[in-house]
């Protein structure tokens, strides 16, 4: 919004707010200024441009509006059951309209026989459809008379109690654009909104809230769709370019260290996917220029090796690596797994975390600071101030979203002279649009090929009541050598209700297994007696692991193929997604079975059905993305890109895409903004850089 001081003006001084209505949308709604309050757009409209007719419902409508009589109005049940029904009849059907609340009031008004217009959202139950509290009035000449899209503006329940609701938002709205129409002022240049065939920014703001119809509506939301994602991509471009200017990097390009693991210890012939990723990484780090890349690659698909493969190239060159796991566990894992690698390669490794043994952490402080020792893996200990690094070449972080922005620039600070090169690896694969936007200053490499040979993992869906069938499979399964894993929820440790259901699990499963040695592991225990019980079933020693979501990242027991999740309708996707990424790693077929009650609302079924259905990792994100939105998804909660005033990342990914394309072409020919034709977007970009507090939390 144009920052032309009309737009700064208190909130307050609009005719209908004043100090003490101000106070409320300061506090409720975050909105401070007149440019706040315009900003403040309606989240969907009702569509009283049209009637609906009856017999056209479905259940995937929004809400419609209909004309016609009362038939017969009933009572219906009784206590905090009891409702009015009231049945609505156009001609070509009936409907049940429905209060549970305010049924005197109702019962009074509502008549029969008179032609009614109603508007609600029509739901489905069996056959038959009905409306919960619909709005009601006597039908008029007026309603026949075009009609409108009415503004839905989002509120708290305090500014509801206060009056202030969407009507009254929508009246402050009226009254501040009467004012403000002619001090809107244009944001993109000329030639691209002729380009894009986008409408003007006045047209957009005015049709925005008052929508003349839905051509103007859409060609509205189109607008201002694209110029905030626009800016958006264009200041993540333009970091990631500033950067390639300033930060130099290392330059590694000896390969003989890696050429001699090619050569002689390469445990498995590596993909083809595996090979263009490291040849993509392979190419940053002998740019000149510090790498920033972040490396995508659902559960499995190897991106263990290509840390390593990577490191070995930052070790030729005479530089150390660390690798930085978000848990305990994880770091354990990874470190296991690279020291048998570099063990064969005689490259010295040490692992860090919190509660690494004082008298260790001292030799290791001191290998690194001398350069003796090469690679480092652990948690967020290795960001401590005592961690020192002789020469830091390459630092690599896994699962980077559940560290967030912040610590991932601390990890380059550890160098004083170049930046080391940067690599973040996150095995929950991250839609496209969200990518863009989350990681938009980070060039991107994917994994998307499985070693050869692994068999998909079969998922089924099992109710509570098929239990008993469960449990031969389980026995089944056991006999022929496998190992089985059984995860209940426990969304908060502390939930003490969660713990309960997973001691009852636990207890159900000695009785129904009296003869099985099996293993618990929960957030509750102390970590010996974690790792204990984990590396007892890694050794086969338990059959079955009884756990909570501690064992979601990292934990790598090939031999285990049945994978049991219980209440999974308790589980996010991803989440789901990479309980079920633990098996499918050994030769044997794998199971995910997902047990749920009978009862499941639409997004649970929704959930589970694409479970079942795919294997694939950007799909269930791109599902995931679409039933929760971005603020839900993992760990995105604190990056205040999110907070978008229009653009939805799960639906606009065509916008999006172009406004990178714009954006990237825009600085591809005019880097610093200073052409003519781009005065208006520098200007945009200044004034936004004044005012944003979500941009310094990006960078
Ligand atoms: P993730 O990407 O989930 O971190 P890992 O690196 O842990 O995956 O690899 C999963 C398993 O697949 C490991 O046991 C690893 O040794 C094996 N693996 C990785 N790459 C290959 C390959 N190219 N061929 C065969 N097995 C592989
Ligand atoms: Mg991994």
């Amino acid at each position: 919004m144009s920052k032309h001081g009309f737009f700064d003006s208190p909130v307050e001084y609009l005719k209908g707010v004043g100090p003490q209505r101000a106070a409320l949308l300061n506090k409720e709604l975050q909105i401070f200024t007149f440019g706040d309050l315009i900003q403040h757009y309606p989240f969907r409209y009702e569509d009283r441009t049209t009637f609906y007719t009856i017999q056209a419902l479905n259940d995937e409508m929004p809400y419609v509006q209909l004309k016609g009589k009362i038939s017969r109005k009933t009572l219906v049940g009784a206590g905090h059951k009891k409702r009015l029904v009231a049945f609505l009849d156009d001609g070509t059907g009936t409907v049940e309209l429905v209060w549970f609340k305010g049924i005197k009031w109702v019962q009074d008004k509502v008549l029969e026989g008179i032609d009614y217009v109603v508007f609600g959202k029509p739901q489905r139950y069996a056959n038959k459809f009905s409306i919960p509290h619909p709005e009601l009035e006597v039908y008029a000449p007026k309603h026949d008379q075009g009609g409108y899209l009415q503004p839905v503006y989002s509120i708290t329940e305090k500014l509801r109690n206060r009056y202030l609701d969407s009507k009254a938002i929508s009246k402050l709205q009226q009254e501040l654009l009467t004012h403000a129409r002619d001090k809107i002022h244009e944001t993109l240049p000329d030639a691209l909104l002729r380009q894009l065939k986008l409408t003007d920014k006045r047209d957009a703001i005015i049709n925005i809230h008052f929508p003349k119809d839905h051509e103007a509506l859409t060609r509205a939301q189109n607008r201002l769709k694209f110029e905030e994602l626009f800016f958006i991509q264009l200041r993540l471009l333009k970091l990631k370019l500033v950067r390639k200017y300033k930060f130099r990097g290392k330059i590694f390009n000896d390969a003989s260290l890696l050429t001699e693991f090619y050569n002689t210890q390469l445990p498995f012939p590596l993909t083809n996917a595996q090979k263009r990723v490291i040849k993509e990484i392979y190419a940053d780090m002998r740019s000149g220029q510090q790498m920033n890349r972040l490396l995508q690659g659902d559960v499995g698909s190897g991106k263990t090796i290509v840390a390593f493969v990577c490191m070995l190239i930052a070790i030729g060159g005479g530089s150390q690596c660390a690798l930085m796991a978000p848990t305990e566990i994880l770091a354990q894992q990874h470190f296991k797994t690279l020291s048998e690698l570099a063990d064969a390669m005689r490259i010295p490794i040490a692992l860090l975390t919190g509660s690494t043994k004082r008298s260790d952490r001292t030799s290791v402080h001191e290998g690194l600071r001398s350069g003796a020792l090469k690679i480092l893996i652990g948690t967020h200990a290795l960001l401590e101030e005592e961690v020192q690094f002789h020469d830091l070449g390459l630092a690599i972080i896994d699962e980077q979203h559940r560290f967030g922005v912040a610590q991932r620039s601390k990890l380059w600070s550890k160098n004083k002279t170049t930046y080391p090169h940067v690599l973040v690896m996150t095995a929950t694969p991250i839609p496209r649009t969200l990518a863009m936007t989350l990681y938009g200053d980070l060039d991107v490499s994917v994994i998307d090929e499985l070693p050869a040979g692994r068999k998909p993992i079969k998922t089924v869906h099992k109710y509570d009541s098929h239990r008993l069938e469960v449990n031969a499979f389980i026995r089944q399964q056991i006999e022929s050598g496998r190992q089985i894993y059984i995860v209940y929820p426990l969304i908060d440790e502390s939930e003490k209700l969660d713990l309960k259901h997973l001691m009852d699990g636990y207890e159900s499963i000695c009785r129904a297994f009296p003869e099985v040695a099996l293993s618990i592991v929960h957030g509750k225990m102390k970590p010996e007696a974690k790792e204990y019980e984990m590396a007892r079933f890694s050794k086969g020693d338990t059959k079955i692991m009884v756990a909570t979501t501690v064992i979601e990242v990292g934990v790598n027991v090939p031999n285990a193929s049945v994978m049991i999740i219980e209440n999974a309708e308790r589980f996010g996707l991803s989440q789901l997604h990479q309980l079920r990424g633990r098996v499918g790693r050994g030769a044997e077929q794998s199971y995910c079975i997902l047990m749920t009650d009978i009862k499941l609302s639409a997004d649970s079924r929704k959930r589970i059905q694409t479970m079942v259905r795919t294997n694939n990792g950007f799909e269930i994100a791109e599902t995931d993305l679409q039933l929760r939105g971005p603020g839900d998804l993992m760990g995105t909660q604190q990056s205040g890109v999110l907070d978008l005033l229009i653009a939805d990342l799960g639906k606009d990914s065509q916008v999006l895409t172009m406004a990178r394309e714009i954006a990237k072409r825009i600085l591809d020919e005019d880097p610093d903004l200073q052409l003519p034709v781009n005065r208006m977007i520098r200007e945009q970009i200044d004034r936004m850089s004044k005012t944003a507090v979500n941009w310094s939390r990006i960078s």
